[in-house]
């Protein structure tokens, strides 16, 4: 297998939160290119289309090419440049039709060191994928949700040409010049035989592959149909949780309508921090703002029990998050 065995998490060589916050700029700015999926895998609330009618906000589709240049001239307020502008939230970035111009945009505006998305891959023609290259997309995520046909029937409610997804999948790697490729599968609805099926499949055509484990990621979000083991963390480590949310110090997250959730974990959109542009909302205002800062501090005097939402965050259980609860005391001076 050419590929190396990585998680398609981007560690950062894991510089220390603690000593470098507060940010005067976030590392990562998440922003949605449509809030809609084609699929409707059992673990995610996006794939469940009944819900999504029920909340206010969702089903808003691709965020309008205008929006977004907007947003990106804002992006540049900062003092300084962002890390990575992740092209990815709630839905599948792929259904935006404008998601190439978006990466060219985004890449002549010069605001972020990174530009990357997380996709299915299931709308990856020969076309999309050398547009995409060609406009400057460094890092490509691909979740796979299955081994053949049949797997992706029954856990994202799709009919997959299974033989054409590897081929396309193939295509973009031959021709990825230099856009990394990472390709991860839940590891929970695989025997043994299915995962070695797996690698063999997809392990010479990405540059980077894992196995992950399926977790609670999605706050308040029944995952009814998925078995979950709740000691096991997303890349296999010991469950542990912390009370303080790290995401909130160095991410954030823009919805495909251009309003601002708190973090990307915010498919229900009750933490939202502001509204579209103008005068009161732009990345570095909300970024600035007491509302913000006052989540911040809350988390920081160990609070997070005391939000519903953040309470139920599988996230800061299972994910690979930073542990600043020894710190938080500290760190609450600072800020
Ligand atoms: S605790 Fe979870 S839901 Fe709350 S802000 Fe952090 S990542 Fe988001």
């Amino acid at each position: 297998m050419k590929a190396q065995l990585k998680p398609r998490l981007d560690l950062f060589d894991r510089l220390e939160l603690r000593k470098v916050i507060p940010l005067v700029t976030p590392y990562v700015i998440y922003i949605d290119p449509c809030d809609q999926c084609n699929f409707q895998c059992k673990f995610c609330p996006t794939g469940d289309r009944e819900l999504m009618k029920k909340i206010p906000g969702r089903q808003h589709g691709p965020m309008e090419f205008e929006k977004f240049k907007k947003l990106i001239k804002a992006v540049n307020e900062f003092e300084e440049k962002v890390k990575v502008i992740r092209l990815y939230k709630d839905g599948e970035p792929l259904l935006n039709p404008r998601l190439a111009d978006m990466i060219s945009f985004a890449k002549e505006a010069n605001c972020c060191e990174k530009i990357d998305t997380t996709t299915n891959a299931s709308l990856l023609s020969p076309a999309l994928s050398r547009s995409l290259i060609e406009a400057g997309l460094d890092r490509i995520n691909i979740s796979v949700e299955g081994i053949n046909a049949a797997q992706y029937q029954d856990f994202s409610g799709i009919k997959l040409d299974y033989d054409k997804f590897v081929k396309n999948i193939a295509y973009f790697y031959e021709h990825r010049q230099g856009c990394e490729m990472n390709i991860k599968i839940n590891g929970d609805i695989l025997t043994e035989e299915q995962t070695k099926h797996f690698f063999k499949t997809f392990g010479d055509i990405t540059d980077g592959i894992f196995i992950e484990h399926a977790i609670d990621y999605w706050p308040t979000f029944k995952q009814e149909k998925v078995e979950i083991n709740q000691d096991i963390g997303i890349l296999g480590h010991q469950a542990k949780e912390v009370k303080v949310c790290p995401y909130v110090f160095y991410e954030m997250a823009i919805n495909s309508d251009g309003s601002y959730s708190m973090c990307r974990f915010d498919w229900k959109r009750v933490l939202i921090l502001g509204r579209d542009m103008g005068i009161y909302a732009s990345p570095k205002k909300i970024w600035n703002s007491i509302i913000l800062w006052s989540f911040q501090q809350r988390f920081l005097r160990l609070e997070r029990d005391s939000f519903f939402y953040c309470a139920n965050c599988g996230e800061m259980k299972q994910g690979l998050t930073e542990d600043l609860d020894e710190f938080a005391e500290e760190l609450l001076e600072k800020m």
